[in-house]
């Protein structure tokens, strides 16, 4: 076991992207081992966040399926 506790992973913040506002960068409190977003204030341990981004991506991929409401015209 080598693993760098110290090696902190970098997010956007998953609630800015989803909205699609500009993608920021969370910052990370080491205190309560927490990322927040200074944008909008969504704050969330590493498991949260992955786990935003985990529904995130199944939520694109069900509408990437669905056809182009125009292709139906
Ligand atoms: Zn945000």
């Amino acid at each position: 076991m080598s693993e760098d506790r110290k090696s902190i992973k970098k997010f956007v913040c998953p609630s800015c992207f989803a909205r699609e506002i500009d993608v920021i960068q969370m910052h990370y409190d080491e205190e309560d081992d927490e990322y927040y977003c200074p944008r909008c204030a969504y704050a969330g341990n590493r498991e949260q966040v992955e786990y935003f981004f985990k529904v995130l991506r199944e939520e694109r991929y069900k509408q990437m399926r669905e056809p182009h409401p125009f292709a139906k015209l």
